[in-house]
């Protein structure tokens, strides 16, 4: 089923059960005039710190649509402030979008509709994030953004500058993992990104999109590299940074993508066995130059997807480090609840026992099993577990950001009763508008924000 059709059904279930309805993320942002979204409200993608607003008007049965871009003297900010209250999905992992939109205009793509041209958050407000974030116990930071290689070209500097600034305050034994990154951007910085995925603090990760590995479907996709471009960037890191993750994605039945060129992509995965890959069916987004161009058949793309999984579950990237010792960074738990998941030095996925003490720390494991994503740790029995954060994690569904003022009120309303005295440092710092606020409307606006957050990171994860 697509997107549009889960958005839509959504809404009917909604709409049946006389739900007031509020709608947020790329999919009505990039098609606000669509028949199914009428008389609905719309926050847009620059404007979710306006959801309290738009809660109540439509409470009352108003409409409301804010779909403007956020400015600052005629340039283009990076969206709603980093500073505003939300709850973490994970206690332990900040997730920080660095800047919104891109630089390119790829013809299949519908988020540049939605978040259209590059604009970046300033180096300092995105340090500020981080701080506060081990403040609240986070151990894990991740810098999100549609490509994170882009950043800061708007603003005068670039991504290294701004990975050498959070390093500095990451706290031993915390990590940073980088985000997506398209090829081109990337290209200029490769000497000093090499240094900064050797930082001990810093997972040696990168997710570099190929898509498909023939020039012509490339040029087609306006992806602005070839595939020359890709394997240097690629080829580079293998050798400056030993033993890094590179992830990729491949989206397989592009317009114009003959076998010829298919056998090309099928070469590459071959070649550099992605340990981790995502493979796509090409599916075109109405309203974008790729869907009016000339589709390859339905039968041909299943086909190619399907010999493409073969190719990638035909290795095992993992097998040889049965036996190592690693230390691991442990942050969730598995989806079967049966493990707790780390992660290695790579971004490697490691399960280890369940053991309260390990969550949230570092620590040593014997590599005694793998599977083609995971591999599985037993604790070295002599080994230190220690925590890298420098305070105890909020709790979870508490809401981050909060004043000290505020937290306290929440506390003497019975609301929340936990950690005032975890965030002194940080909510110290905070220049929050809170305390104007009404303490429901603000609970309400936390708990929306986090809600959207979710959406928005769902749609932009199948949407895109
Ligand atoms: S696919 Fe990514 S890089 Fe290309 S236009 Fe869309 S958001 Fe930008």
């Amino acid at each position: 089923m697509k997107i549009q059709d889960h958005f839509r059904n959504s809404i009917k279930k909604a709409q049946e059960e006389n739900k007031k309805i509020v709608l947020a993320g790329c999919v009505p942002q990039a098609q606000p005039r669509q028949d199914y979204l009428k008389g609905l409200s719309i926050i847009g993608v620059q404007q979710i710190d306006r959801v309290v607003e738009v809660v109540e008007e439509t409470i009352k049965g108003h409409s409301v649509r804010l779909l403007g871009q956020k400015k600052d003297n005629g340039r283009r900010l990076g969206g709603a402030r980093l500073d505003l209250p939300k709850i973490r999905k994970n206690p332990l992992i900040e997730i920080i979008s660095i800047n919104t939109g891109c630089l390119n205009a790829c013809t299949y793509c519908k988020t540049k509709h939605a978040r259209g041209n590059l604009a970046s958050y300033p180096i300092d407000e995105l340090v500020d994030r981080a701080k506060q974030s081990f403040q609240e116990g986070v151990c894990e930071i991740w810098l999100t953004s549609e490509d994170t290689g882009a950043y800061g070209r708007d603003i005068g500097t670039n991504l290294p500058t701004l990975l050498w600034k959070l390093v500095e305050v990451i706290p031993e034994g915390a990590m940073l993992r980088l985000g997506m990154t398209n090829p081109p951007y990337i290209l200029e910085h490769l000497e000093e990104m090499a240094k900064i995925l050797n930082h001990p603090r810093v997972y040696a990760f990168l997710h570099i999109p190929v898509q498909p590995a023939s020039d012509s479907v490339l040029m087609e996709m306006k992806r602005e590299y070839c595939v020359a471009d890709f394997k240097r960037v690629v080829d580079f890191l293998k050798e400056k940074v030993p033993g890094i993750t590179i992830a990729t994605d491949i989206i397989c039945g592009f317009p114009g993508e003959t076998d010829q060129d298919f056998q090309e992509t099928v070469k590459l995965v071959e070649e550099y066995k992605f340990p981790s890959l995502f493979i796509n069916q090409f599916y075109p987004r109405p309203g974008t130059p790729a869907a009016k161009m000339e589709q390859v058949p339905a039968q041909v793309k299943k086909q190619r997807t399907k010999d493409l999984s073969r190719v990638f579950h035909s290795y095992s990237p993992y097998n040889h480090k049965i036996g190592e010792r690693q230390q691991v960074l442990v942050t969730e738990e598995s989806f079967d609840s049966k493990f707790y998941v780390a992660h290695n030095r790579f971004y490697e996925q490691v399960l280890v026992p369940k053991n309260p003490a390990f969550m949230g720390k570092m620590v040593e494991v014997d590599i005694c099993e793998s599977g083609k994503h995971f591999m599985k740790g037993q604790p070295v029995s002599d080994a230190k577990v220690y925590t890298p954060s420098i305070s105890k994690p909020l709790a979870k569904g508490e809401v981050s950001g909060l004043t000290k003022d505020f937290r306290n009120g929440l506390g003497s309303s019975g609301s929340h009763t936990s950690a005032a005295s975890q965030c002194d440092s940080a909510s110290s710092r905070m220049v929050l508008p809170m305390p104007r606020l009404h303490q429901d409307c603000a609970l309400r606006m936390s708990v929306g924000l986090a809600l959207l957050a979710l959406l928005f990171a769902f749609f932009v994860k199948v949407y895109n």
